[in-house]
């Protein structure tokens, strides 16, 4: 499909109620969207898809934690420190770009994302590249590192600073310790969260798809690192577009038709937790609307990854020519339980029992505080710790008369005999471990975005265009279209009648009774409402309605008696509308 579609798809948003610009009334401002009615449905929809799949069809637990956050938070996540961008602003024009973004569209260079500044800075001036907006040169323009955390005040006053989350899953992380209890300290254990994050992005565009506020679906599966893997029966036989790391770099590199199983087997996929959600999402992607014609899993290029990441694949979807980003599947490693650990008072470990109680040395340390306490005063404390740590991982440290300590680069000499040093034998039932994290995270709106593109239709119906969207019973946000025939207060209390039978019945119903019939059908058909059904004059003789199929716009008689019945097993997919006879 082309950028024309894509123009066209956005146009049909706004018109019919999925999405459009926020605050338009006060000119609006880049980045935020609202989603209309329509959009609105879908996107529930869709979020209830995905939890149906990954909380509840996994056993997983679900929270839902604020959106604002404290500063240590994001201090331990390194989201502080590293969570930026490359800005680029035009000399001319003074409109913000994204540098990497600029190197990406308009050289060979594909994870400009992972290069030094001064490197961009060197591409950028070589390849002359210039503005998006206004086309002049960027070469000598400085490029800055930018965080796209938005910050606020807690509290009045100065407050405590607070950010606006950049991702739902820190809200997981952060309360491990308590959640871990719910699961009785057991791993494998998922825990899944459907929110709205936020990044101050340098330059939102393309609707819905970089935006400033978004909605996203995760999972943190915390796992034992010496555990088994998943049971991949249920996903090997999962067909798979992959697109790995060796085939981007090849010359003539292509994208690789296999099935999960063989890529565990032949090791394209490293890590089998990552294959089996790679296939549990193939199919679920599909469930909901996903062309598989323009869908595939696209793995990190080392500079892209995160150093901690062991593997990391991106769900791809083609949306208007282009390939974007729907979700990334990361294997975490113990990266971010242990920031969380080493910057708070909590454990973020988990007990592993061991098979047998074991016979270990432990090295540890009594201090004599009768010494320490007058010879360092208030930094006691912090050498004890040190003296602790230091035991616990070099035992040879203690071999000779004095032992050294640093804190805060600070060096403090204590003798050995005040330290209690001593390795004891110890018998120990088990140990703590810090659980690794396998990550799964959906972006929902881009998502909303590529199942409208996909289902978008044009055709002729009796001589006359026709737009469409082709969209799954499961995620349409209206279900059927119920409508008098005409203008008659008879025919429209029997439609409306019927379009509470229908709503008791649990499916989601619109009722319409404004302009020519075929107009009806066609605002049903752009919104992609599945069937219509229209009451007539003969319905009162016969009992009987005129059920349409959107797709085919195909006709059937239909007693009315039996339209719940019917359209319900329609929409569970327990009957083809091809198997009603006219
Ligand atoms: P990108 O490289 O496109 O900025 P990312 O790699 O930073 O995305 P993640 O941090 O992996 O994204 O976030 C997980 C998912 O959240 C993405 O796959 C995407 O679907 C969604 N997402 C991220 N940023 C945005 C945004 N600005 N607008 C809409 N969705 C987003």
């Amino acid at each position: 499909m082309s950028e024309d579609t894509g123009e066209k798809v956005v146009e049909l948003a706004k018109r019919r109620g999925y999405f459009f610009r926020s605050s338009s009334a006060y000119g609006g401002v880049g980045g935020f969207y609202t989603f209309g009615p329509q959009g609105a449905a879908l996107k529930g929809n869709v979020e209830e898809a995905w939890r149906d799949r990954f909380a509840v069809g996994e056993g997983h637990m679900e929270i839902d934690a604020p959106t604002i956050m404290p500063e240590p938070v994001f201090e331990a996540s390194g989201h502080l420190d590293t969570f930026d961008d490359m800005l680029v602003e035009c000399p001319d024009c003074g409109e913000s770009s994204r540098a990497d973004h600029v190197v990406e569209d308009n050289t060979e260079y594909e994870d400009a994302e992972s290069f030094p500044i001064p490197e961009v800075e060197e591409i950028v001036a070589e390849y002359e590249l210039v503005c998006p907006e206004c086309g002049a040169p960027l070469a000598g323009a400085a490029i800055e590192e930018f965080n796209l955390m938005f910050e606020t005040q807690v509290g009045p006053g100065d407050g405590q600073p607070g950010y606006l989350r950049p991702e739902t899953a820190q809200g997981i992380f952060v309360e491990f310790p308590r959640l871990k209890e719910y699961a009785r300290g057991q791993l494998p254990f998922g825990v899944t969260q459907v929110g709205r994050a936020y990044r101050n992005e340098i330059s939102p565009r393309r609707s819905i798809i970089r935006t400033r506020e978004f909605t996203q679906a995760e999972l943190e599966l915390f796992v034992d690192p010496e555990g088994d893997g998943p049971d991949l029966s249920a996903v090997e036989d999962v067909p798979v577009r992959l697109y790995p790391a060796s085939e981007q770099q090849a010359e003539e590199g292509d994208e690789v038709e296999t099935t999960v199983g063989e890529a565990v087997a032949d090791g394209t996929i490293a890590d089998p937790w990552v294959a089996y959600f790679l296939g549990v999402a193939r199919e679920w992607y599909e469930s909901v609307g996903v062309d598989m014609d323009r869908f595939r899993f696209r793995q990190h290029l080392a500079g892209e990854r995160a150093h901690y990441a062991a593997d990391c694949w991106d769900a791809e979807g083609e949306v208007g020519g282009n390939w974007i980003e729907l979700a990334g599947f990361a294997h975490r490693g113990d990266y971010d339980l242990s920031k969380h650990q080493a910057h708070s008072d909590e454990r973020f470990t988990v007990f592993r029992q061991y098979d047998e109680p074991k016979t270990v040395e432990r090295a540890a340390v009594d201090p004599d505080m009768s010494y320490l306490g007058p010879e360092f005063g208030g930094d006691a404390g912090d050498i004890v710790s040190g003296l602790e740590e230091l035991a616990e991982r070099d035992r040879a440290a203690f071999e000779d008369e004095t032992v050294t300590v640093e804190i805060d680069g600070e060096s403090h000499e204590i003798p050995v005999e005040k330290t209690g040093f001593a390795v004891e034998e110890r018998t120990e039932s088990g140990e703590h471990v810090v659980p690794h994290v396998i990550e799964p995270s959906f972006g929902v709106d881009r998502l909303v975005y590529t199942i409208l593109e996909h289902a978008y239709r044009e055709d002729e119906v009796d001589g006359e265009e026709r737009t469409y969207l082709e969209l799954d019973p499961e995620v349409a946000p209206t279900f059927v279209g119920v409508f008098p025939l005409q203008s008659d207060a008879e025919l429209e209390s029997e439609a409306e009648g019927i379009a509470a039978s229908l709503r008791a019945e649990g499916l989601s119903v619109t009722y319409d009774d404004s302009g020519a019939i075929g107009r009806r059908y066609r605002r049903q058909d752009e919104v992609g409402t599945p069937f219509c059904v229209t009451v007539d004059y003969e319905s009162r003789e016969d009992s009987a309605v005129t059920l349409r199929e959107r797709d085919s716009t195909d006709q059937v008689r239909l007693p009315i008696d039996d339209l719940p019945g019917t359209l319900s097993a329609l929409r569970e997919g327990d009957l083809e509308f091809g198997e009603l006879s006219g």
